[in-house]
């Protein structure tokens, strides 16, 4: 039998590395970026089109290629950043695999020009799919430009496999960012689509992490320094107040190199023990170096993760010594002219003992009827729709409540849910002669109750646990979820205001200024027209922050930058691309915020409230998360249980 085995050809063994290497633009500007540092450059420009999907370039200034260099460069394994095995154990560079200009140039259009410092003339190459297309002399300046176009031009179904740009941004903003704050000492500028985002001219590693975040960025930073036999730890972490929903701003840096380590960052959370509220995350940059024969960088070439020969230690180290910063610089109270003095604790108050609060409600509101006097049950009129305009965050009827999620909205109950309350209220036959439905009388005959208790009895509405609202119906009870069904509630309100614009809003007397790193301030400006319907005013934005002069009737002020925090954590992945699904997602995040938590205490008029807008909704049954709100037990089920 003949032998079948062949060797494949070089283009298509580069293809399917390519695969490997080139995930997405972000992976190319990832190589390219990092050849420029190997390079020696110290500027470095990052120019994209289409979130690099059109165009990824990078030009540096640094030592350049030689004319022979220059177009071995983009044969496979080809490198001149290790000759041999040992070289692994010393590295000094980003790359050495000799793999990302073969692959790229395999799957995209690329244009490459590059001279060296003591060359007269360089060399101007365009390569494509592997082919080289053209090689000519040309007078350039010191340094290298590689450009790549049309990426996955050759396999379409990469190439639709791409995500948004807003998605396909992101991940090249992270793979700037990275690199950027690992080399504070070289200038970096990056372009896309033609305007400036960044001009980070070289700088310490505290200028720099400042000029990728945000200006607030830089009174939020405790510096960390260590020097150890086995690690250098520098850098800077996040003060606990500062700490934020979302896990963004998390860096780890070995030896210059990005990398993440779910290990390291549980050293850095065990040194805020006990400083951070419930599922809050600090920033954190962290510089280690440590001696190169110590760690195995030869992973695969996209991933980050690193192996470390002594991580037990290099845990402890960085443990402690984060504490130590934390400990060092915390203890001065910090001056914050933004903070609401509503939260401030008065002096007289210190040592009291804590009061349960309670929650001002329209005591009049009756959600069965549209006299707002009547207290008692009667059917309403127009009921059945759905929702009705009396729900909307512009009805004004917030004023009587201080209570901020939108309880005392007036929402009228549909049929279906006065129906199940029929027959339970029997207290005011006056009432019951002028309804038209027919109630069955339910006679307490023997009485387990004295007179308080049955007065009691009346209630509709028992919180348990603070978590779940028990009531009574005719076919038994429901168990409602206080949170979930506040959820549901308030989603339904905000998808409203969105679709048909009609949210007002509240005009602040100080504006709010909010500031954001220039990732969430591109994500803020391209929602910006969604939250203007949910009752948000801005007034202008610049580069790192915003000014909010109003906000939505139903959030207060103090929960503003919550909620957009919360949404910013929740576009992660990138805005959805129909408006409809921008303001579901909207919605959603903001009904996530501003619900009703477990755990609260909910007088008897808001539970009942709850109820009532639950059952107000179009969709009462469940969350705007997919979950159940509320579960019915039929009279029958509890019979069967007590007969066992
Ligand atoms: P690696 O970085 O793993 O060596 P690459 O395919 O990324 O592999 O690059 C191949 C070689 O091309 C590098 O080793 C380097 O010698 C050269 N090279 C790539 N980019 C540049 C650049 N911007 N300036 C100078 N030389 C470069
Ligand atoms: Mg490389």
């Amino acid at each position: 039998m003949s032998s079948i085995i062949q060797l494949l050809p070089d283009h298509v063994a580069n293809q399917i590395a390519a695969g490997e290497v080139v995930q997405r633009p972000a992976s190319v500007v990832k190589e390219l970026l990092e050849n420029a540092v190997d390079a020696k450059a110290t500027d470095i420009k990052l120019i994209i089109k289409d979130a690099g999907k059109s165009l990824v370039q990078v030009i540096d200034n640094g030592v350049g290629m030689t004319v022979t260099d220059a177009r071995l460069c983009f044969a496979r394994h080809a490198t001149s950043k290790i000759r041999q095995a040992e070289d692994l154990f010393s590295l000094g560079t980003k790359g050495f695999r000799g793999e990302a200009l073969a692959s790229i140039a395999a799957i995209a259009h690329m244009e490459m020009k590059t001279k060296q410092d003591q060359d007269e003339l360089g060399t101007h190459i365009v390569i494509e799919g592997s082919k080289f297309v053209s090689q000519e002399v040309a007078v350039l300046p010191k340094g290298t430009s590689f450009a790549v176009k049309n990426l996955f031009f050759n396999i379409p179904a990469r190439r639709n496999f791409l995500k948004s740009d807003t998605v396909e941004f992101r991940h090249v903003m992270d793979e700037f960012q990275r690199v950027a704050l690992a080399h504070p000492n070289i200038h970096f500028s990056f372009y896309h689509n033609g305007s400036e985002l960044y001009n980070l001219p070289a700088a310490g590693y505290r200028q720099r992490i400042v000029g990728i975040m945000s200006g607030k960025t830089n009174e939020k930073l405790v510096p960390v320094s260590e020097d150890t036999e086995i690690i250098n730890v520098q850098g800077f972490v996040c003060k606990p107040e500062f700490a934020k929903k979302n896990r963004g701003e998390q860096f780890f840096f070995v030896n210059d190199r990005f990398i993440k380590s779910g290990y390291l960052h549980h050293a850095v959370m065990a040194a805020y023990d006990g400083l951070l509220k419930d599922g809050s995350q600090p920033s954190y940059f962290l510089y280690l170096q440590v001696p190169p024969n110590t760690i195995d960088i030869n992973i695969h070439p996209t991933k980050t993760e690193i192996k470390f020969d002594d991580e037990q230690a290099l845990y402890a180290i960085l443990r402690a010594s984060i504490k130590h910063s934390l400990g060092q610089f915390n203890v001065a109270p910090v001056l914050d002219f933004d903070r609401d003095s509503n939260l401030d604790t008065p002096y007289h108050y210190k040592d009291m003992e804590a009061e349960t609060p309670t929650i001002q409600v329209d005591s009049t509101f009756n959600p069965f009827t549209d006299d707002k006097t009547n207290q008692h049950y009667t059917k309403t009129s127009g009921s059945g729709s759905g929702y009705s305009s009396g729900s909307s965050l512009s009805s004004g009827s917030s004023s009587g409540s201080s209570y901020s999620g939108g309880y005392s909205k007036r929402v009228e109950p549909t049929a279906t849910w006065e129906s199940l309350y029929v027959g339970l209220d029997t207290e005011n036959p006056e009432t019951i002669e002028s309804s038209p439905f027919t109630f069955e009388n339910e006679e307490v005959t023997s009485s387990l109750f004295n007179d308080d208790e049955v007065e009691q009895a009346s209630q509709k509405t028992y919180q348990i646990h603070k978590k779940y609202i028990v009531s009574p119906i005719k076919s038994g009870m429901i168990i409602v979820d206080q949170q979930r069904a506040h959820q549901r509630i308030l989603y339904e309100q905000f998808l409203l205001n969105m679709t048909v614009n009609q949210a007002s809003s509240q005009q602040l007397l100080f504006p709010l200024d909010l500031f954001y790193t220039s990732s969430e301030m591109k994500l803020i400006e391209e929602l910006k027209p969604s939250l203007e319907t949910t009752g948000f005013v801005f007034e202008d934005s610049k580069t790192d922050h915003v000014v909010i002069s109003g906000i939505p009737v139903n959030i207060t002020e103090s929960e503003v930058s919550l909620v957009i925090e919360q949404l910013l954590s929740d576009l992660q992945d990138g805005i959805p691309a129909s408006s409809y699904s921008q303001n579901d997602t909207i919605a959603k995040s903001m009904a996530k915020s501003l619900a009703v938590k477990t755990g609260s205490y909910l007088t008897e008029k808001e539970q009942d409230n709850l109820v009532n807008g639950l059952f107000a909704c179009k969709d009462p049954n469940i969350s705007p998360f997919q979950k159940p709100t509320f579960i019915t037990m039929r009279v029958e089920d509890i019979d069967k249980k007590f007969a066992l």
